[in-house]
């Protein structure tokens, strides 16, 4: 392609609103362009990627037996009532004024809407369908460009099997499809596996990009692979063990001091001897919650201990449970409820509040003093603790969800009556699985992962083009003559070219957007090199440069590109 004909409207200045790095570089190389929050146009080139990506994906699903649908995003609202989700989305689905249809945010109901009329027999499956098609999603906080989108492009497949073990084969199956899939588009992931949810399944994994864009923060172990979300993630934090011999309760003075780094400032001692105080309303009802030093209480583990009627305590409601502000709240005479954290189970000789302002106790043993005392692992793990596996050190840090792999079981088919008759012609509801993929949101990913200050790195299979052909000074004949030649010669050897063939462009503006657009392989003919009849060729990944003759182009250009993975 002549880049002279082709709409790229890059852009010198980033965006406002634009802050993660794939949104401004999507922006500034004129692939896409904003239409409303969470709203996004693709242009000719960010379109291209997509097909790229459509296309992986939609060779590992046939490899895998899929069978593509393309399945209406304008749904009658009677079908999703019959799951209750209409509900359950709440004002996460568009609804129109018409209120007999809504905009689908997924297709789990129309699949099994489907399948009860003609999945009916033992014999119809298994069964893998999917489609490549447009979600709706009024997302409250579409942020980060088209990593949330309120409207996106996902690849959803659904299994139908009759039995567990069935269902295992399709999830395992795409399982191994999505690991290909996210190989071939050159992304470093790994598996997080998730609790089953809300949806009511037997089994999760979620596949994730490590990113600053991320809205996950996930607990990932390089050495063995451990990875979970930090709701769930534990890890090997050590314990407070016991001193041999426990002191006697005793309060303590201790003005103005307030957090657990002004307390171990104050009285000289280690945080892992302070247990933190937290007050939470358990349905309606006070809890303390004690944990040790700094650490964090998760509040996803704290539900799983209270239930989910739990919130913290407001601070007018800490003075009338412990007459005593934040920071000076503890166990010994607290009414209510006592938990403490793994951590510091049954410890001695640990400092907390006295329930009165300004004062602190020390001297406190959990066995004597606080024997109702309750555990349980309550906290959020930090970055550099042991893993729980290998006990190597973990990493925290922000990722963002590419793909989510789902055993659904037979939620859906009970709720929408999706029956089949098996050997013993005894009914039974379909079992069924649920998997998807944000198209747009792996090409989001992959500039996450790959680009520099200059612009976008691709790789081979994601890049719009193999090579950026740059005609540096066109208005001189023989650089013009030279490129149209590589042009042409490149192009019938089976590469796509985008061809800069801007007559008024300097050298210096090509070079530049050449480094923005991020092209896997860059080929350079100016004025200097034709005089020895060599073009240079720059590998945008590696800044690489190779001087070659005209007459080797294809030799050079293969061997470079050969040295990139993928
Ligand atoms: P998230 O937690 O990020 O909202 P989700 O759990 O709602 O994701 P699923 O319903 O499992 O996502 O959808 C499958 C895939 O669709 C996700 O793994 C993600 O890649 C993509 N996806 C979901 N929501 C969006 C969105 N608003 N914009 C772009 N892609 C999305
Ligand atoms: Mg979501």
């Amino acid at each position: 392609m002549r880049q002279s004909k082709l709409f790229i409207p890059t852009l010198k200045e980033v965006p406002n609103d634009a802050v993660v790095a794939s949104h401004v570089l999507m922006l500034r190389a004129g692939y896409v362009r904003s239409l409303g929050a969470g709203i996004y146009s693709f242009l000719p080139l960010g379109y291209k990627v997509v097909k790229k990506i459509t296309e992986i994906i939609r060779e590992e699903m046939d490899a895998i037996g899929g069978q593509e649908f393309h399945l209406p995003a304008l749904n009658p609202r009677e079908i999703w009532e019959e799951t209750n989700r209409v509900e359950a989305f709440g004002d996460t689905m568009f609804h129109l004024k018409n209120r007999d249809y809504i905009l689908a945010p997924t297709h789990e109901e129309i699949i099994t809407y489907h399948a009860r009329k003609v999945v009916n027999s033992y014999k119809d499956m298994p069964q893998i369908w999917f489609q490549i098609q447009t979600k709706f999603r009024n997302e409250p906080r579409p942020r980060s460009g088209v990593i949330r989108g309120r409207q996106f492009l996902m690849k959803d497949s659904y299994s139908m099997d009759v039995s567990e073990e069935g269902l295992h084969l399709s999830y395992k199956a795409h399982e191994e499809a999505y690991k290909k899939i996210f190989n071939r588009c050159g992304l470093k992931f790994f598996v997080v596996g998730a609790s089953s949810g809300a949806m009511g399944g037997s089994g999760s994994e979620e596949f994730m990009v490590k990113s600053e864009a991320g809205e996950d923060t996930v607990a990932y172990c390089e050495d063995c692979g451990y990875a979970a979300n930090v709701e769930v993630a534990t890890s090997n934090a050590s314990r407070k063990l016991r001193d041999e011999v426990s002191k006697e309760v005793y309060e303590i003075h201790t003005p103005d001091v307030k957090s657990i780094d002004e307390l171990c400032e104050f009285l000289k001692i280690d945080e892992s001897e302070c247990a933190k105080s937290r007050v939470y309303i358990a349905s309606g009802n006070p809890v303390l919650i004690l944990m040790m030093g700094n650490d964090e209480v998760n509040e996803t583990k704290l539900q799983k201990v209270l239930g989910d009627e739990v919130r913290p305590a407001h601070p007018e409601e800490l003075k009338e449970i412990t007459g005593a502000d934040a920071g000076s709240i503890g166990p010994i005479g607290f009414k209510g409820k006592i938990y403490a954290d793994y951590r510091i189970m049954n410890a001695n000789n640990m400092y907390s509040g006295a329930n009165k302002n300004d004062y602190h106790i020390g001297g406190i043993d959990f066995m004597r003093d606080v024997p109702s005392a309750e555990y349980a692992d309550f906290r959020i793990v930090r970055s550099g603790e042991e893993c729980p596996k290998c006990g190597a050190a973990l990493g925290v840090f922000p990722a963002i969800e590419l793909g989510h792999i789902f055993k659904l079981g037979t939620r859906y088919s009970e709720a929408m009556g999706a029956m089949f008759t098996d050997e013993n012609s005894t009914e039974k509801p379909i079992i069924m699985g649920s998997y998807g993929i944000g198209v747009e949101r792996v090409m989001a990913c992959a500039i996450e992962q790959e680009h520099d200050e200059n612009g976008i790195v691709w790789s081979k299979s994601l890049a719009p083009f193999d090579i950026h052909l740059l005609g540096l000074n066109m208005k001189k004949d023989n650089v013009a003559i030279a490129s149209e030649r590589l042009y042409k010669m490149l192009t019938d050897a089976g590469y796509s070219v985008l061809y800069d063939d801007r007559i008024d462009a300097g050298a210096g503006f090509k070079f530049k957007d050449a480094d923005l657009l991020g092209m896997p392989l860059q080929v350079v003919v100016g004025e200097k090199g034709l005089k020895e009849g060599k073009v240079e060729l720059k590998l945008r990944k590696t800044g690489k440069r190779v001087d070659t003759q005209i007459d080797y182009i294809l030799e050079s250009v293969k061997s470079l590109l050969d040295e990139l993975p993928v």
